[in-house]
Formats: structure tokens, C-alpha cells, sequence
């Protein structure tokens, strides 16, 4: 690993010393630069560097931490503790790939250039957008300054997954409201399965008799896949928490522990059925907020974003070829692109082997058509259900589901816990960080 902050002048190859690991290394000195070295940018690094000969790989990341965010869930419920899922960034930046430790600030295509914090341009041949999501916690009125504190918390970030699970456990019953945006989320099981794990505690410490457990969301239903709609409201039933449809959070009131939702409803007006919005506000004790979700404001300024449609301001990639639609030489994956329900780690996993094939594909002048691979849409989403208990959802863009396990994936396991508190931390720092799986 070369240090960081060293300039890649456009007109400059670099050449990095790469250990050969493989017998079947593509040599070129190709310049690719990937920005974000989270799990979607190390883990495509890590596969470039096994498959490229003296790969010229660099990757732009800010943070000294990598964090585990599936992990955050399981803090929140009290299961793993905050250090348990932060790892130093350094080890596992690949051996032959170097780091930059600043922050991507602007997009010059038309130059093969991204300019850095440090007002570095950085020339690139080819380059891979991974910078993740932005959270919008600053579109919640009233928010600023209470969160993991006053009743209000989120499992969103690592320091307020910790304040989740203290208000959890300090619990002493009332209304304990779990909310989702009206936004596209990463893991958007994560929202449930707290609020799963939140019941169990209540009822271990004799505080679930007092207590009205509520999910407000902003969608339409208990989740995005039909598979899962019936066993998820089975389980919300069993449970008795109540769900709240059309709920957008936009307000808090942390001095009166209130929060006040915009509800979208329908009504008959003349003979038609017209839209109309009311303003909903309600007392909570304890409330679970998940915040707006968007690309970061520096993707979706640039040229690289839809700049229109649904999926407006996310990163413009075909789903298929994760290859960008304007801009043949940049590929994208992760968080940040314009595909609605694939925001996991799981489907990062299927994301990076496709990058890598395509844009040695690319590099080799070979025809997209005949020679690109395809991305399906996996994903998946263990969801949790209450301790020692999941639902191992896995789907791809038909929105049908697409099981690892040669069983009925629509049910409550205790296998599904296991992989998910043992299995799938070690397949991840183990693994998929270093382009094994
Ligand atoms: C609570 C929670 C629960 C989850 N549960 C699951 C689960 O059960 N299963 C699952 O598969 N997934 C789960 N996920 C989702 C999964 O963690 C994410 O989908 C995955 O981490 C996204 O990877 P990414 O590389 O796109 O983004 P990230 O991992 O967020 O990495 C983005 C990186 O880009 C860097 N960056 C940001 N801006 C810039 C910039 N300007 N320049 C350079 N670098 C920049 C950041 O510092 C960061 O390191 C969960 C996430 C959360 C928060």
C-alpha cells in the first residue's frame, strides 16, 4: 500500500508493485480509481488486485474506521457491543492498492478527473463510484440535537445504535413508535428488526403489558416483497404492535415527546378519489427514527446523477452492467446507485464479481454486449424477528425470492440467527473485504 495523499496527475501512469496471487492475472497499467472504501469499495478493490497484474488501484476514503453496519442492528438489540463491528480502514485496504485519506468533492468526466478535498485532481482511465448513502436526519424538524437522547434514537448510526439499545433496556413501558421514511433506505428490514428485538426486551422486563408498540411507516405495507408481507404481518400480529401506513415522520417535539407525521390519505371528492395530506401527531416514550436516505449531495450535484425520474440524484448505472449510461469508463455499485431495493451488503457481494468482469471487459476492448455480465438484483435481508429468530429474506428484481437454502425462506429460523450473529461477520471481514467470496 503506497501512503496516502500521493498526487495521480492525469498524464501520469503509476505503476503499483502488486504481489502476483494468480496465475491468471490480466496485466494493465490501466489507472482505476474508486471512490469510497466502504464495504462496496473495498471489496471491488480487493478483486481487482487478485485479478489484475501490478494493478494500478486507487481508492479515495476519508475514514480511518470501517464499520460493520449490519452489525448496528444487533447493537441496538443489545446483542454485539460498538467495537465489536469497527475495524480499523488501513487493514484491509488491499496490499496493492493505495490510499488517499480525503474525500471526493466534484466529478469531471469530460476530464477523467475527480477532485479531491485537498484540491487534488486525480486523473483516471477508469473509475467506480462507491461513496454509499447520505442520511437526512436534518429533514426531521426538531431533530437536531436530541438524537440518543430524550426518547429518541436510531440504529442508522454506530453512536446512536448504542443509545438504541440503552433506551431499549431502560425501557419503563409507554408508546414506542418505529418509524420508516419515504425514501429509499439501506437494509429496509433494519427498521423492523429493532423494533422486533425492542418487544422481546419489553417483555423480559415486564414492561410489554404498559407498553403500544407501533410501526408508522411511510409506505404502503409491512414490506416491498409480497413473499414477505404475509409472515412479517403474522409476526407483527403475534406481537400485537400496531402499524401505521402512509406515516411520514417529519417533525419532533422532543419538550412535549411528541411526533407529528404527515398522512397520506385517500377521499372521495365529487366521484373521484383525490390524494390529500393531514398533519397525524402522537405521544411517544421511546421513538425509533430512520431517517430520509439519499446520494450524497456531491453525486447528486454532478453529472454522474439521474437528473430526473424516480430515481433523481442517485447514481445513473445501468442495473444490469452497474456500467454508468453516459459515461462508459465509470461503473458504480452499493449504496449510492439508482436501484431502489438492492441498499445491502448481500447484494454488494454480487455486485463487486460483475464490476470486476466488466470493466476487465472494458479495459480489454471487448464488445459489452457479447462479454458483460449481468447483475440480477440480488439481495438480501435477514430479517429478524425477535431473539434467536429470522426470516432469511432473499430476492432479485423480479421480486420474487431467490433462496440460498433449499427451504421455506418465508419462515422464522434459529439457523437464520445463527448466520447472522456468527456467519455473516466472519464471511464479511474474512471474506468479502478480501475479495474471497
Ligand atoms: C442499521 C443497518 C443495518 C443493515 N443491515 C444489513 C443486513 O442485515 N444485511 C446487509 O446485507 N446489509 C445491511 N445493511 C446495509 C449495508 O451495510 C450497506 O448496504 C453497505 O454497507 C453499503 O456499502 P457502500 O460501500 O455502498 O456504502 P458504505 O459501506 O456506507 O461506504 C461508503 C464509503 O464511502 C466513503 N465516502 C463517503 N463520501 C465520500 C467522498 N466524498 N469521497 C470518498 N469517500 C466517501 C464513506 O466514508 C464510506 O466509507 C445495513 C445497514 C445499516 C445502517
Amino acid at each position: 500500500m503506497q501512503s496516502e495523499g500521493q498526487s495521480l496527475g492525469q498524464s501520469t501512469p503509476h505503476t503499483i508493485e502488486a504481489p502476483v496471487t494468480s496465475t491468471h492475472l490480466t496485466p494493465t497499467s490501466a489507472r482505476i480509481v474508486i471512490v469510497g472504501g466502504g464495504t462496496a469499495g473495498i471489496t471491488v478493490a480487493a478483486r481487482l488486485c487478485r485479478a489484475i497484474k501490478n494493478p494500478n488501484v486507487t481508492i479515495i476514503e476519508p475514514s480511518e474506521q470501517h464499520v460493520y453496519q449490519p452489525g448496528q442492528t444487533l447493537v441496538g438489540g443489545g446483542v454485539f457491543t460498538h467495537d465489536q463491528i469497527v475495524r480499523n480502514e488501513r487493514d484491509y485496504i488491499p496490499n496493492a492498492a493505495r490510499w488517499m485519506k480525503e474525500s471526493v468533492v466534484a466529478f469531471l468526466p469530460e476530464q477523467n478527473a475527480v477532485v479531491t478535498s485537498g484540491g487534488q485532481n486525480i486523473g483516471y482511465d477508469y473509475l467506480i463510484v462507491a461513496p454509499g448513502l447520505q442520511l437526512n436526519f436534518d429533514q426531521i424538524a426538531g431533530l437536531e440535537g436530541h438524537l440518543g437522547k430524550d426518547g429518541i434514537c436510531s440504529i442508522y448510526t454506530l453512536n446512536d445504535a448504542v443509545h438504541t439499545w440503552r433506551m431499549i433496556d431502560e425501557f419503563k413501558g409507554g408508546n414506542a413508535i418505529f418509524t420508516f421514511p419515504a425514501t429509499p433506505i439501506k437494509c429496509a428490514g433494519a427498521p423492523q428488526k429493532i423494533m422486533y428485538m425492542a418487544d422481546d426486551t419489553f417483555r423480559r422486563h415486564g414492561v410489554r403489558v404498559d407498553s403500544h408498540v407501533m410501526f408508522a411507516t411511510a409506505g404502503l405495507r409491512i414490506f416491498g416483497i409480497d413473499a414477505y408481507v404475509g409472515p412479517l404481518n403474522r409476526v407483527a400480529d403475534r406481537k400485537k404492535i400496531e402499524r401505521k401506513y402512509q406515516h411520514q415522520l417529519v417533525e419532533v417535539r422532543p419538550g412535549k415527546k411528541e411526533a407529528v407525521f404527515t398522512v397520506t390519505r385517500e377521499k372521495i371528492q365529487g366521484d373521484q378519489r383525490v390524494q390529500e395530506k393531514i398533519q397525524e401527531v402522537m405521544p411517544y416514550d421511546l421513538l425509533h427514527v430512520v431517517p430520509p436516505m439519499s446520494a450524497p449531495t456531491f453525486v447528486q450535484t454532478s453529472p454522474l446523477a439521474h437528473m430526473e425520474g424516480p430515481d433523481k440524484g442517485w447514481l445513473k448505472v445501468d442495473r444490469f452492467t452497474l456500467q454508468h449510461l453516459d459515461y462508459p469508463n465509470i461503473f458504480g455499485l452499493g449504496d449510492v446507485i439508482g436501484v431502489a431495493l438492492t441498499k445491502t451488503g448481500a447484494a454488494i457481494r454480487k455486485q463487486a464479481p460483475i464490476i470486476v468482469h466488466n470493466l476487465l471487459a472494458a479495459i480489454d476492448g471487448r464488445d459489452p454486449a457479447a462479454s458483460f455480465q449481468k447483475y440480477t438484483g440480488y439481495t438480501s435481508c435477514p430479517l429478524i424477528t425477535g431473539y434467536r429468530k429470522l426470516i432469511l429474506a432473499e430476492f432479485d428484481y423480479s421480486g420474487k425470492p431467490v433462496p440460498s437454502f433449499p427451504w421455506d425462506s418465508t419462515k422464522e429460523r434459529i439457523s437464520g440467527w445463527m448466520l447472522k450473529v456468527y456467519g455473516l461477520p466472519t464471511l464479511y471481514w474474512h471474506g468479502m473485504l478480501r475479495g474471497l467470496v
